[in-house]
């Protein structure tokens, strides 16, 4: 049924930038640290200017991709509107990812432009020969980029519903990472559903960025850049607990988007005892689990400002939310156990609890979470057989464990047990134990997360040499080295005779966890 009650002329979502451009004209829309560096008036020149150069220096024609790798800045605002308002789709990429993976996204997105920070821009040109499509990457600060933004301005395109708007790359279980497929009503909805459930939003209100752009905190950029608020990117371009509290005073009506593991460093952070938190407004949280007692914590040391969300590249930010209120419940018979939870299902989605045939289960039992509604994304990039397996019978399938409660509150379970989250990111073993069996010594190898008080969880694996074949740590790091993220390394190598397997051959994580936690 999708697209029947449209007639093909949906709003481009450049146009939530186009409103506040006119009505709060003056008003700073991107800073660094405390001082803007655009108002809403020049953004959105900037973002038409750009638009018509990738157009007509680069050729780009309405559907072409434009990536855009770059760690936290104020250009990256500008150029992932300009890629919309020009009617190409963005390809968002994480910072922190291997050239390597950079090359396999740029490949498998056919992005013809790749507008880079200075930090990662050699690392891209190394890659170009090897990518056809790939036609320039102008970067941030550089000639290219500025002829970019010299461009005559140009209207903006017209967009369907459908349209893509953001490729949203996010590691598959299979070790490849998948590009969800989200169009302009996609990322309208999650827009609409963020002031739904989450928070209100001003012209005077500041989200400040020092998670990274290219996931969670960037889709939040919409809201706020829908209703006139103020992006503010802090000088680290990341995320520094003291830092974060040193903005507050110049800012109002300030929110972020934090992974559980920041807001636990921010209520550790050495300054918080004398900062004045009077304009914090709200910490929303996600991405990964919280364990109830840091939340309690953070509550005590932060005030009333966390809401959490629950989504997933598929379903961004936009599956289950445990709203301000649901925090503040103390008095609550089951209020710990609230704490623990997701929350409730979001107004624009359906969510369903289901056993492997897609029945529901009844409250307290657990099933696979599935999803449906306007946000969820259209498909994988590319890729059919993702698509239909993970949308079959018009339901997304999220691949997280959870239970019901008897009011609807979700509690997340395992993320099918085995997903890793490292400072927020997500890091999927059998990517990690592909990169591994490429040693020709190893024979097996298994992948899982042990606790760490800073990050969350780090990566640890456990490998069976081959009889007579020399392997050891160091060889395996180099190998880690040149394929993936550093991020993703194992910190920790165990040798061991063979892995523990049920009677189908399938190995035992949970016995590989438990002798970790022995260690
Ligand atoms: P990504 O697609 O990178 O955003 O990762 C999404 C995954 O992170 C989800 O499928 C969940 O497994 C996990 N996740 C997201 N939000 C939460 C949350 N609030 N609590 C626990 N896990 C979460």
């Amino acid at each position: 049924m999708r697209g029947a009650m449209w007639d093909g002329n949906a709003m481009n979502l450049a146009q939530l930038l186009a409103k506040p451009a006119a009505a709060w004209s003056d008003h700073p829309a991107v800073a660094v640290g405390a001082g803007t560096v655009l108002t809403y008036r020049e953004l959105a020149d900037r973002v038409s200017r750009i638009a018509a150069g990738l157009r007509d220096v680069h050729g780009l024609a309405p559907g072409d991709r434009v990536a855009l790798a770059m760690t936290n800045t104020p250009e990256y605002v500008e150029a992932l509107f300009a890629a919309w308002h020009g009617g190409f789709a963005a390809v968002p990429i994480n910072a922190k990812l291997h050239p390597q993976e950079f090359a396999y996204i740029l490949d498998d997105s056919g992005a013809k432009v790749c507008i880079a920070t200075e930090d990662l821009a050699e690392g891209i040109a190394g890659l170009a020969s090897d990518l056809p499509e790939l036609r320039a990457v102008p970067v941030v600060g550089g000639t290219d980029y500025a002829k970019l933004c010299a461009a005559e301005a140009s209207p903006m395109a017209a967009a369907a519903p459908d349209d893509l708007a953001w490729l949203f790359y996010t590691s598959g279980t299979t070790g490849r990472p998948k590009g969800a497929m989200l169009s302009h009503r996609n990322l309208l909805v999650m827009t609409l559903s963020y002031y739904a459930d989450v928070d209100r939003v001003g012209a005077d209100s500041t989200i400040v960025h020092a998670a990274p752009m290219s996931h969670g905190s960037g889709l939040y950029l919409l809201p706020h850049i829908a209703k006139g608020a103020c992006q503010v990117i802090p000088e680290s371009k990341g995320f520094n607990g003291d830092e974060f509290l040193a903005l507050l005073p110049s800012y109002t009506d300030v929110m972020a988007f934090f992974a559980p593991t920041m807001v636990t460093r921010l209520v550790n952070a050495p300054s918080l005892g004398s900062a004045d938190l009077t304009n914090l407004r709200t910490i929303v949280y996600g991405g990964g689990p919280m364990y109830a007692e840091d939340c309690l914590r953070a509550l005590d040391a932060i005030g009333p400002c966390l809401v959490q969300i629950y989504g997933q590249g598929e379903s961004p930010m936009t599956i289950t939310g445990l709203s301000r209120e649901a925090h503040l419940d103390r008095d609550h018979a089951r209020y710990m156990e609230r704490l623990a939870s997701v929350g409730i299902p979001r107004t624009d989605v359906e969510v369903r609890v289901c056993d492997g045939r897609d029945e529901d289960v009844a409250p307290g039992e657990i099933g696979e979470v599935l999803v449906r509604g306007d946000v969820v994304m259209t498909g994988y990039w590319r890729n059919p057989e993702a698509t239909a397996e993970t949308l079959r019978g018009g339901w997304l399938h999220t691949g997280d464990m959870g239970a019901f409660d008897e009011d609807g509150y979700l509690t997340l379970k395992d993320r099918s047990k085995d997903l890793i989250i490292s400072g927020g990111s997500n890091i999927y073993p059998r990517e990690v134990e592909e990169v591994l069996l490429r040693h020709p010594g190893v024979l097996e190898v298994s992948v899982i997360g042990r606790p760490h008080h800073d990050m969350g969880e780090e990566v640890v694996a456990f490998v069976v040499p081959r009889a007579e074949a020399a392997v050891d740590a160091a060889a395996l790091d180099t190998l880690c080295i040149e394929s993936i993220a550093r991020f993703k390394r194992p910190r920790a190598y165990r040798f061991i005779d063979a892995l523990p397997k049920n009677n189908y051959g399938k190995v035992l994580k949970t016995e590989l966890r438990k002798s970790e936690a022995s260690e």
